[in-house]
């Protein structure tokens, strides 16, 4: 472990505070994701005894680069490679998970030579069944929001629905199956709508165990897909790997609040928040502190410092939905959600950051920044620093800022900040304010239908050429980066405290 880092931690939480002793800390995005936060957590796991994962599932995928080695995983936090040093890792129970992908995902770290002893899998923790990827995966076409076919979705909606199975069940086989036995009556009902040979062929895929699950009618009248027993049997055994880690994560955390350095970790954004983000262009998931506390059954008043992530003057975002600072705006959006892909940028020739064409800027930057999905490798869509939207990820999110890769910016001649929006739509009620044409917006109403009429308007900086990732110290930042600083402190209100200017550790400034 390194003692330095952990002790400039320290002293950081020391000036955050006056001097107050911090032991629950809480890391996330305050945009849509992709921040770097895995370096942060990382960089946090240093200093904390238990790394919390409160919501989330196995469609994010989480990169960490350790002394120029990158990793990524999905369900287990990437802070497990410190599970050797006593460090506990905690998959909450706000997380929607799916036995085997941990289960793969364990055995991988054991075959790597690393320990998994102190890893605790919340009992109460929800599964993702195999009709919940089928049900994603067939319905993906009709959703508003990209959806990855990972079954979450479908998991998050029998749990609200009260018909979903938790984590503890795989360890009481009679229980598992009169749960399994009314969950899966609903999943055969509505995929009675397709194609049987559909779902047959998604049920054959490797990740499905290709094809144990799936149940061969025996006559018309026979409209059950899935081999209840094999399904029982396959969870069961799962469920008897996951055993020893398998506990009341709850009472854990509460347990050993105030006594142990413990930090939260927000796997994705705030602004996909599915109470106060973008709806319907959301996740099935709380990303508000309140949120990232609830998922580990503690409170949010339990936090003592929430550090929130924001990329250095830019943002970028996977899938559909409004997105007004968009670089190169629907044409962007129709190449990244279309047929672009990171092998026809990585041909892309006449790319240069002092164009006019905002399409090929932001092409360079997602170049720059390696902005494509980790798991699908679809660009991600790629926007100028979005202050209407961030004071709103402020107001239920974290309040001390993080700024990562301000790295991918140096050269860009111009730099643009959104700090308001012009309505340009139609008029629009809002409770008892009528939005008209020209109505000026500070703060962003995440509502589609209100933002897709939005225009930003900008505050235009002169860029930085100087490479910044070895700058040691806040004030030896380039000048133009300082203005840059300045503008949008005073505009927000919050104040930086990290600064990351490059992938590895050593590219961190503490303020
Ligand atoms: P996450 O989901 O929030 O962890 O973010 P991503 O999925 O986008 O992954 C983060 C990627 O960005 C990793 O490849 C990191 O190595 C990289 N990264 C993190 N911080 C920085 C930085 O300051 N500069 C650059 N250039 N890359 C960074
Ligand atoms: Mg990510």
């Amino acid at each position: 472990m390194n003692e330095e880092s952990k002790q400039s931690l320290e002293w950081l939480f020391r000036r955050m505070t006056d001097n107050k002793v911090t032991k629950t800390i809480s890391v996330s995005c305050l945009q849509f994701d992709d921040t770097g936060k895995g370096k942060i957590v990382d960089l946090f796991a240093n200093w904390a005894d238990i790394i919390a994962c409160s919501t989330g599932s196995d469609n994010v995928g989480h990169t960490v680069v350790c002394n120029g080695k990158s990793r990524v995983f999905y369900l287990i936090p990437a802070s497990i490679i410190y599970d050797a040093n006593n460090k506990y890792n905690v998959i909450g129970s706000g997380t929607v998970l799916y036995p085997k992908t941990l289960v793969d995902e364990i055995a991988f770290l054991h075959t790597e030579g690393l320990t998994t002893k102190h890893l605790r899998i919340a009992l109460n923790a929800k599964l993702i069944m195999p009709y919940h990827i089928v049900l994603d995966c067939l319905s993906a076409a009709d959703k508003v929001i990209d959806i990855a076919g990972k079954g979450m979705e479908s998991a998050y909606v029998d749990f609200i629905a009260r018909r979903g199975l938790v984590v503890n069940d795989l360890l009481n086989p009679e229980i598992f199956r009169i749960k399994l036995e009314k969950s899966i009556k609903q999943a055969n009902l509505l995929l009675r709508d397709f194609d049987r040979e559909m779902i047959k062929e998604v049920l054959f895929q490797s990740s499905l165990e290709n094809g144990f699950y799936y149940h061969e009618p025996t006559d018309e009248t026979d409209h059950c897909f899935f081999e209840l027993d094999n399904i029982i049997a396959k969870y069961c055994q799962y469920g008897q790997v996951l055993a020893p880690y398998i506990t009341d994560t709850d009472t854990f955390l509460r347990r050993k609040l105030g006594k142990k350095n413990i930090l939260l970790e927000g796997t994705q954004g705030s602004l996909l928040d599915i109470d106060y983000g973008v709806y319907p262009y959301v996740t099935s998931n709380n990303w508000t502190l309140a949120g990232l506390a609830k998922g580990v059954g503690l409170k949010e008043s339990d936090i003592d410092i929430s550090f929130g992530i924001i990329k250095g003057f830019y943002m970028t975002r996977v899938g559909a939905g409004p997105l007004p600072t968009e670089l190169g705006g629907e044409a962007s959006a129709a190449w990244c959600n279309g047929n672009g892909s990171r092998e026809q940028e990585a041909m892309m020739t006449d790319l240069c950051f002092n164009k006019t064409d905002e399409f090929k800027q932001g092409v360079l930057i997602r170049r720059r920044g390696e902005e494509y999905d980790v798991i699908t490798g679809q660009p991600r869509r790629v926007a100028w620093l979005d202050l209407p939207l961030l004071r709103v990820a402020l107001e239920t999110g974290a309040k001390n800022i993080i700024l990562t890769k301000l790295d991918v910016l140096t050269g860009v001649e111009k730099i643009k900040i959104c700090d308001v929006y012009r309505y340009e739509g139609p008029d629009y009620y809002y409770g008892k304010k009528k939005l008209k044409k020209g109505s000026i917006l500070r703060k962003a109403i995440v509502i589609p239908e209100v933002l897709k009429y939005c225009v930003p308007i900008y505050h235009e900086f002169a860029g930085w050429e100087e490479d910044i990732r070895e700058i040691k110290y806040f004030n030896n930042l380039p000048a133009n980066l300082m203005e840059i600083f300045i503008f949008l402190f005073e505009k927000i209100n919050a104040l930086p405290w990290i600064i990351s200017t490059g992938p590895d550790r050593k590219n961190t400034i503490f303020l």
